[in-house]
């Protein structure tokens, strides 16, 4: 299966360059899960958010997406898996722990990136929690004096 995706797109590039000028670091095409061969663009690895810049073609857009007229069969077709395995590969993430997020190409890459910095500020918020909120003491014994 030919494999449409590439890595550094424009829209890749300038996703990349916002994050980067808001001090947000992160790993470029990696698998966010060795279990799973799929590849994200961009991977936090410590809040576990993977990014997937798609571009509006390829991952059918319904803003610009659109079917070849040409072979339009067998393009309904590629277009129509290409969707079905973005589906795939979100759920698998998911129920993984990982949290997925899809960036259009035709997205403003500030909008993106804050709510990528918001989704990565929660998961860094969420591991400075105590771990076991009910470790210690276990239930607070209700002693009472008999005296
Ligand atoms: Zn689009």
């Amino acid at each position: 299966m030919a494999r449409q995706r590439r890595r550094d797109t424009a829209p890749e590039i300038r996703l990349r360059a916002v994050m980067h000028a808001v001090g947000l670091r992160y790993l470029v095409d990696r698998q966010p899960d060795p279990a799973l061969r799929w590849r994200a663009d961009v991977v936090f690895t410590r809040a576990r958010v993977a990014v997937f810049v798609d571009g509006c073609f390829w991952h059918g857009c319904d803003e610009h997406g659109s079917v070849p007229k040409g072979n339009r069969s067998w393009w309904a077709r590629k277009l129509e898996l290409n969707m079905a395995r973005d589906v795939v590969v979100g759920q698998e993430l998911g129920s993984r722990g990982w949290t997925v997020v899809r960036v259009w190409e035709h997205e403003d890459p500030h909008a993106a990136t804050a709510q990528i910095q918001g989704l990565i500020e929660r998961s860094r918020l969420a591991a400075q929690r105590p771990i076991a909120a009910h470790a210690g003491s276990g239930s607070p014994t209700t002693k009472t004096s008999l005296g």
